[in-house]
């Protein structure tokens, strides 16, 4: 790993002002759990870290009648374990349960697990299917982008190297949402998803679709958001057939990349048996709710 200079900001104003001076050579530092490693790799190398360890109010988590925000600095454990969440959005809290292990949900937080953008995380897709919106901040000031603006690449987000993520908010699950979180993990339980599947599906007082959202992670090279998927369900019964049908566009939703998981064609045909599982769960729930 290369030498680097530490900075401990106390405030966000000074990590502004931070990476206002140092733009492009400083990176921030949060959980750590993702850039160090990408710096023991010397795949990135930053001249300057800056700590967001000692800034307040990062860590504030709120889950009320507007809905969700998570403060960048909050863990992955609180995210699945928080009572209140769990209530009003189990779909993410879920998600989160699902990241790597206990140890590395201890460390993770929700503003370095976005900004970092590995296309294999669990929690992004789910924030696309809950419409979430990121809270950016620079010297020049505050800026919001919709969570669908925000992945942009591989390991690229809308952030500029001035700008820190300091809040994600996101609305509540409609009321009587039906909400499924399946995850692919051919090797072993604390591993990255080969594909990682999250719906959620409201129905109407006949029993039809009102409202359907599929997110799929691992499968391409930002989150995917599987409009296609959710289209062809809204307005019928969710029959096993209808279900069955609507999965098999998510074949063509994704774009997997060959690896040590799969290979591209495998994960297209998990693509779709995780959308159905996912479906078929989130319809079961939103039956009973
Ligand atoms: C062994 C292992 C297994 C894993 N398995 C999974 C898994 O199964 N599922 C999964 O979803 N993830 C998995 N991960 C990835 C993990 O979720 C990420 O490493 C983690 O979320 C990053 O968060 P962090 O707080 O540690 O960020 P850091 O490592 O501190 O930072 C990551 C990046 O985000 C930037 N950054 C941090 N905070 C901010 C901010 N507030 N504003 C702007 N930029 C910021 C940093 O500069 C850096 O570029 C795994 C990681 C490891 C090491």
């Amino acid at each position: 790993m290369r030498a680097f200079d530490f900075k401990a900001p106390d405030s966000l104003d000074e990590v502004c002002a931070l990476l206002a001076q140092y733009g492009s050579d400083a990176k921030l530092l949060a959980g750590g759990t993702g850039l160090l490693n990408l710096m023991k790799q010397e795949l990135v190398q930053p001249a300057v870290l800056v700590s967001l360890q000692r800034v307040p109010d990062l860590g504030t988590l709120t889950v009320d009648g507007n809905g969700i925000r998570a403060g960048a600095g909050v863990r992955h454990r609180r995210m699945e374990t928080d009572a209140a969440l769990q209530q009003a959005a189990p779909l993410l809290a879920a998600a989160y349960g699902h990241v790597a292990t206990v140890r590395i949900r201890m460390s993770a937080t929700v503003g370095g697990g976005l900004a970092h953008a590995d296309p294999a995380m669990d929690p992004p897709a789910v924030w696309r299917v809950l419409g979430a919106t990121m809270h950016l901040r620079s010297e020049g000031g505050t800026r919001q982008v919709a969570a669908d603006d925000f992945f942009e690449d591989f390991y690229t987000t809308a952030l500029a190297p001035e700008e820190v993520l300091t809040a994600v908010t996101a609305p509540a699950l409609p009321e009587g949402a039906g909400w499924s979180y399946q995850k692919f993990l051919p090797r072993s339980a604390d591993d990255y998803a080969a594909v990682s599947v999250s719906a959620l599906l409201c129905l109407d007082g006949d029993g039809r679709v009102a409202q359907a959202r599929v997110g799929i992670g691992s499968a391409a090279p930002i989150p995917v958001l599987a409009e296609a998927v959710a289209a062809a369900l809204v307005g019928q019964q969710p029959t096993p057939q209808a279900i069955a049908d609507a999965a098999q566009l998510a074949r063509d939703a994704v774009d997997p990349l060959d690896d040590l998981r799969g290979s591209a064609a495998y994960k297209r045909d998990m693509a779709v048996v995780f959308t159905r599982r996912a479906l078929s769960e989130a319809a079961a729930r939103a039956r009973r709710a």
